[in-house]
């Protein structure tokens, strides 16, 4: 195992921070790549705590010549946003100097990419996904970043860019297990959904925000696109959210940890036999069938439904209680589906999200995430 520093831009003297990256190496040269990190959103630490156990155990792997592919983990994605403690309360979602979300704006390289590679294609899948790898690759190395912000997504996406497989480790305020990819990828996917036991599995192509997974996935997808079958598909990205922002504990953790690697050797890229294939729990979903359940008005909220809960449309989520006028809200979803996620904040503003309800039926276009 390497383990490799990369310098943030400082925004101030003296306040130099850095991305710390774990390279383990596979038994054969030339074998793939595959990328792992944690807490990008910095308030969201259960994938931490599971990069801390895929770490040791990526350790044992690689020292007993298991590893089919280089595996590159980053624990901790976001140093910025981990030290945002105001008053007691962890922040770490927004950077405060511009209020942007850690996980959005990813630099797209679908044109510069696509301009550089045309007229060099071959008749050659691999050679072509190859000359992908090489410009992306090139193009990152000419960002200039000017704040610490861009620096911390540009170290990111240099780690990452060049793996067949990133795995992105998030968790909701208070969810069951889920995760995002894009249909195409799902039946590569649908095993890690499998043995994480996702309860949902929601697919988009671009959900619009640049996020961290799709500036890789759709990269590729835009080439393809452009360009057709002569450049396959050959890397994919899942958001994976390892429920609730309270959940870091051992037994999870390492059940987590457990579940990536059994699917890390289903796909290759660790060697010997593949645990058991668990049936899938639903069927996948589009992100665009997933409906915000908004609250009209502000107050107490107080919930009657609970993650994992499968509501009827018109189901009573939630009360909000004004306790001045006595006026008492309910909000109700309008579609049918898996309860997912749910808010952590008791006191609601007017017109906040105060769940994710995942539907059969798609309904929603145009930016699909939250701020
Ligand atoms: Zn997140």
């Amino acid at each position: 195992m390497e383990h490799r520093t990369h310098n943030l831009i400082a925004p101030m003297p003296g306040t130099a921070r850095q991305i710390h990256s774990f390279h383990f190496a596979p038994d054969a040269a030339a074998a793939g790549k595959i990328y792992i990190q944690a807490s990008l959103h910095a308030d969201e630490l259960p994938g931490m705590l599971v990069a801390w156990h895929l770490k040791q155990r990526l350790g044992e792997l690689e020292a007993e010549g298991r590893l089919r592919r280089e595996i590159v983990l980053v624990p901790i994605a976001n140093p910025a946003g981990l030290e945002q403690v105001l008053m007691d309360t962890p922040l770490g979602r927004y950077e405060l100097e511009s209020g942007e979300n850690f996980n959005r704006r990813f630099v797209d390289l679908s044109q510069v990419v696509g301009d550089a590679i045309q007229g060099l294609l071959t008749d050659d899948p691999l050679h072509n996904a190859n000359l992908v790898r090489q410009h992306m690759r090139e193009a990152l190395e000419r960002e200039v970043p000017s704040t610490q912000l861009q620096s911390q997504r540009l170290t990111l996406q240099r780690l990452a860019c060049d793996a067949e497989m990133v795995l992105d480790l998030h968790c909701d305020f208070e969810a069951v297990e889920h995760l995002y990819t894009t249909p195409q990828a799902w039946p590569r996917v649908e095993a890690l959904s499998r043995y994480l036991g996702a309860h949902a599995s929601l697919l988009a192509t671009d959900s619009g925000g640049q996020s961290f997974d799709e500036c890789f996935s759709l990269v590729w997808w835009n080439l393809q696109q452009r360009f057709g079958d002569r450049l396959p598909l050959s890397s994919f990205s899942v958001t994976v959210e390892l429920r609730g922002q309270h959940d870091v504990s051992h037994p999870l953790a390492i059940a987590d940890c457990k579940a990536i690697l059994d699917y890390l050797s289903h796909y290759g890229a660790i060697g010997g036999a593949a645990e058991f294939l668990p049936k899938l729990l639903q069927p996948a979903t589009p992100l665009a069938a997933v409906e915000p359940v908004t609250t009209p008005a502000g107050g107490l909220l107080v919930f009657f439904a609970v993650p994992g809960d499968y509501v009827e449309a018109g189901t009573l989520i939630a009360e909000v209680i004004d306790p001045i006028t006595n006026q008492v809200t309910p909000v109700h979803n309008i579609q049918a589906g898996l309860l997912y996620a749910r808010s952590l904040r008791r006191m609601a503003t007017a017109g906040m999200v105060i769940a994710h309800v995942a539907g059969r039926e798609a309904y929603r276009s145009g930016y699909l995430l939250s701020p």
